[in-house]
């Protein structure tokens, strides 16, 4: 079974004026679309098809064949981020997280505004292309960024919140300004949905 682009849950206007519509549209239809077709194309035909991708870039991903190493990396994480990004943005989103994951937040942070500053300037400081981070370690929460298209699922933390920092995500709307990107972003994020993987990583 081949991987598939994940219909995005809104219109690909719903985002504006945070994140604008013909950035939604290359960045789903164009480059999500090519980490699929490349991840399909790396595995066609061999045992890693068919796998759900968590368990491709966790366990099975140091069984790959080195010349298809790469290229599953790439481009299954760009399939896994991605997938993750559409559903924790929303539109009319934004405001504070609740329940246990807000509880786990101000323990760790003290509020949900500390948690943004350090994840922002994580973002910031990522060079080059890359994610930054809000993950369930198996223990706690954790922040950090990644480089390209890596996930977390490759050192297996769960991602729970994740902010593409490539340019493709800002650049048509905010050039060479990735701060106000990510400052802006938080206006869109989907707290439901970052709660309910908060919930469903603690209780494995
Ligand atoms: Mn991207």
């Amino acid at each position: 079974m081949p991987y598939e682009l994940p219909s995005l849950p809104y219109d690909y206007n719903a985002l504006e004026p945070t994140i604008d519509e013909q950035t939604m549209r290359i960045h789903h239809g164009k480059h999500h679309q090519a980490y699929v077709d490349n991840l399909n194309k790396a595995i066609e035909g061999t045992e890693f098809d068919g796998h759900p991708i968590e368990a491709l870039l966790g366990a099975l991903l140091d069984t790959v064949p080195e010349d298809k190493q790469a290229a599953v990396r790439n481009n299954g994480g760009g399939h896994a981020n991605h997938s993750l990004f559409w559903q924790i943005m929303k539109p009319g989103g934004g405001g504070e997280p609740s329940g246990d994951l807000a509880a786990a937040i101000n323990d760790l942070w003290g509020d949900a505004d500390k948690l943004k500053t350090a994840m922002n300037d994580n973002g910031v400081k990522r060079f080059g292309s890359g994610w930054t981070w809000l993950v369930w370690d198996g223990t706690g929460l954790a922040l950090y960024s990644t480089a390209n298209q890596d996930s977390p699922l490759m050192q297996d933390d769960v991602p729970l919140l994740g902010i593409d920092v490539w340019e493709h995500a800002y650049y048509l709307n905010y050039q060479n300004r990735r701060p106000d990107y990510l400052s802006a972003w938080w206006s869109v994020v989907n707290w439901d949905e970052v709660g309910k993987r908060f919930d469903e990583a603690r209780a494995k």
